[in-house]
C-alpha cells in the first residue's frame, strides 16, 4: 500500500477493517447535517449531540476551573505544550544507574503486586520505573555496537502494534497507560484496566521486547523543540492548506457541538461545544457578569461560519503539534515513530519534503503481521529464532543508512533486498520448526506501517514501499503483489497535493 496514493473505493480498508474503503474509512459526509433533530432522549450518564453521537455528561465537567478564551486569529494556531507539575518533577529527578529494559519490566510487576491497594506507594513505584525506563532507552542509542531498532506508537492497541512489529523490532515502545491514568488522576477503575493490559503483554514486558514508556515525559523533556516545530510548520501555508483539505466537519449539530476528524485517521477526532455567552449584569468598569450556556440547541439564524473557521484553524495546529509531539517524544526514547495512518504519513512525508525539517525519512512499508497471536508464545520465538535476529539486523542497518547516507536510494533498494533474503530464511525456519509451525495459522496477512524518523543529519526525504516478500503462507494476492515490489524516492516523485 502506498499511502501517498489515493485508494480504490473498492479496495479493503486501510486500516484492516473487513470493508471496503468506500463503506469504512472511504465514507466522507458527515453523519448529520447541521441542526439535524435528535431522536434519543439524553439520561442520568449521556447528553446526545447530534442524531448519532452522544457523550457522558462526565466528559463536560473540566477538573480544572476555568477555560481560557482564545479569540479567532483568521490563521492556524497552536497552543504551547502543557506540562503537568508532576511531569516536572520526574524531569528534574536525580539519575540512578541504569538497568537492563528486562529487569526493568519485572520490576513493573513486583510495583503492581506489592501497591495493590496503596494508590501512592502504587503512583511513587510507577513514577520511579518510568523514569528509569527513560534513561534505559536513551542509554541503548549509544550503546557501542549498533543502535537496536526501537519502534514506538501511541495510536493502535498494544497487542495489535507488537503483532505488526515484533518481526523486526528489538523493542517496541506502547504509552504506558497507567502512567498516564496516574498523572492524570484519573479513577481507579482506569488505573486497574491500564495494569490489567500489562498484565496481558507481560512476557513481552518481561522480555524488553514490549516497552511502555511515559509518553507525557518524552514530550515534556523536549517542549521547546515541540513549540518551536510546530510554529514553523504552521508558517508553511502549503502544510497548513493541505491539513485543512483532509479534515472532514460535522456541524454545529443539533447540540451546537462541532465534530472534525482528518481523513483516513484513526478515529479520535476534534470536538468543540459553542458556548453562549450573555451579559446579566453590565458595569461601567467594564467587569460585566456573564451566563455561559454550554450545549444550547442550533439556532438558524446565527452566523456560526467564524466559529467554524477558528475551530478549523486550532484543528490545524492541533494536527501539527500533535505529529511533533509524538516524532520528539521518539526522539527522547530513541525511538522511531511510526504511524499506521495514512493521513500521519502524508503528513510526515510533506513535512519532510524541505531541507531544513528535522524529519528526514518516512518510510512505508506493507509488513507481515501476527494478529492474536498469544505474547507468551510471541515472547518465546522472538527471543530464540536466528531468522528473527536476522530480519531485525537488516532493519536496523537499513534505518541506520537512511538516516546518514546522502545517496539514501542505495540504502533503500539495499533494504528490499535483504529483507527478501530474510524472509527466506524464516520461511525456511517455519517450515522446519515447531515453534513457528503453532505461529503461522495467526499470520493473516500484511499491515502497513509508515515509520517517521527524526534525527540530526540532513538528508532523505523517501517513501519506501516494500510490497509482500517477507514471510511465507500468504495469499496469492500477495504473491503477485511480491512480482510488483518496487522502491521509489519522493525526491523522484512530482509532490502533488492530494484531494
Ligand atoms: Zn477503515
Amino acid at each position: 500500500m502506498d499511502p501517498l496514493r489515493d485508494f480504490g473505493r473498492n479496495d479493503p480498508c486501510w486500516c484492516g477493517a473487513a470493508r471496503k474503503y468506500k463503506a469504512c474509512h472511504g465514507r466522507h459526509q458527515p453523519p448529520s447535517v447541521p441542526g439535524q433533530p435528535i431522536v434519543h432522549p439524553d439520561d442520568a450518564d449521556r447528553v446526545w449531540l447530534s442524531p448519532t453521537t452522544s457523550m457522558t455528561r462526565d466528559a463536560l465537567r473540566r477538573p480544572d476551573a476555568g477555560v481560557p478564551l482564545v479569540l479567532p486569529l483568521g490563521r492556524p494556531q497552536s497552543r504551547p505544550v502543557d506540562i503537568d507539575p508532576a511531569v516536572q518533577v520526574l524531569l528534574d529527578a536525580p539519575r540512578y544507574t541504569t538497568q537492563p529494559l528486562p529487569v526493568l519490566g519485572k520490576q513493573r510487576f513486583e510495583v503492581f503486586d506489592h501497591t495493590q491497594h496503596d494508590r501512592d506507594a502504587l503512583a511513587d513505584g510507577v513514577a520511579d520505573i518510568a523514569v528509569a525506563v527513560s534513561q534505559a532507552l536513551g542509554e541503548l542509542d549509544l550503546r557501542p555496537g549498533g543502535r537496536p531498532t526501537i519502534l514506538w506508537n501511541d495510536e493502535v492497541d498494544a497487542a495489535r502494534f507488537v503483532g505488526q512489529t515484533l518481526l523486526f523490532a528489538d523493542h517496541v515502545c506502547v504509552p504506558d497507560r497507567v502512567f498516564a491514568a496516574l498523572i492524570d488522576d484519573r479513577d481507579d477503575d482506569t488505573v486497574r484496566e491500564a495494569i490489567a493490559e500489562q498484565r496481558r503483554l507481560r512476557p513481552l514486558i518481561e522480555a524488553g521486547v514490549v516497552v511502555p514508556v511515559p509518553e507525557a515525559l518524552g514530550v515534556a523533556a523536549q517542549a521547546g523543540a515541540v513549540d518551536a516545530m510546530t510554529q514553523r510548520d504552521l508558517r508553511r501555508r502549503d502544510l497548513t492548506d493541505w491539513v485543512r483539505s483532509q479534515l472532514i466537519v460535522e456541524g454545529p449539530t443539533a447540540r451546537e457541538a462541532m465534530f472534525i476528524n482528518a481523513i483516513d485517521d484513526f478515529d479520535s477526532g476534534q470536538m468543540w461545544l459553542l458556548s453562549r455567552r450573555t451579559v446579566v449584569n453590565e458595569q461601567p468598569d467594564g467587569r460585566n457578569a456573564f451566563t455561559a450556556d454550554l450545549l444550547g440547541n442550533y439556532d438558524p439564524a446565527h452566523d456560526y461560519d467564524p466559529w467554524k473557521q477558528q475551530n478549523l484553524d486550532k484543528a490545524v495546529g492541533e494536527y501539527l503539534r500533535h505529529a511533533n509531539e509524538r516524532l520528539i517524544a521518539g526522539k527522547v526514547f530513541a525511538a522511531d515513530y511510526l504511524t499506521t495512518s495514512p493521513f500521519r504519513a502524508r503528513l510526515l512525508a510533506r513535512k519532510g519534503a524541505l531541507p531544513d525539517q528535522p524529519i528526514h525519512s518516512a518510510v512505508w512499508a506493507d509488513i507481515p503481521i501476527l494478529p492474536g497471536a498469544d505474547p507468551a508464545t510471541v515472547a518465546r520465538a522472538a527471543a530464540e529464532d536466528e531468522a528473527v535476529e536476522d530480519l531485525r539486523q537488516k532493519v536496523r542497518n537499513a534505518l541506520r543508512g537512511a538516516r546518514d547516507l546522502g545517496a539514501g536510494a542505495d540504502a533503500l533498494t539495499g533494504l528490499g533486498d535483504e529483507l527478501a533474503h530474510a524472509s527466506r530464511k524464516l520461511q525456511a525456519a517455519v517450515h522446519t520448526e515447531r515453534r513457528w509451525k503453532v505461529l503461522v495459522p495467526a499470520l493473516a496477512g500484511l499491515g502497513a506501517i509508515a515509520l517517521g524518523a527524526a534525527g540530526p543529519a540532513a538528508i532523505v526525504g523517501g517513501v519506501l514501499s516494500v510490497v509482500g516478500g517477507l514471510v511465507p503462507n500468504l495469499a496469492d494476492s500477495a504473491a503477485r503483489r511480491r512480482e510488483a515490489a518496487y522502491l521509489f524516492y519522493l525526491a523522484n516523485r512530482t509532490p502533488r497535493l492530494r484531494r
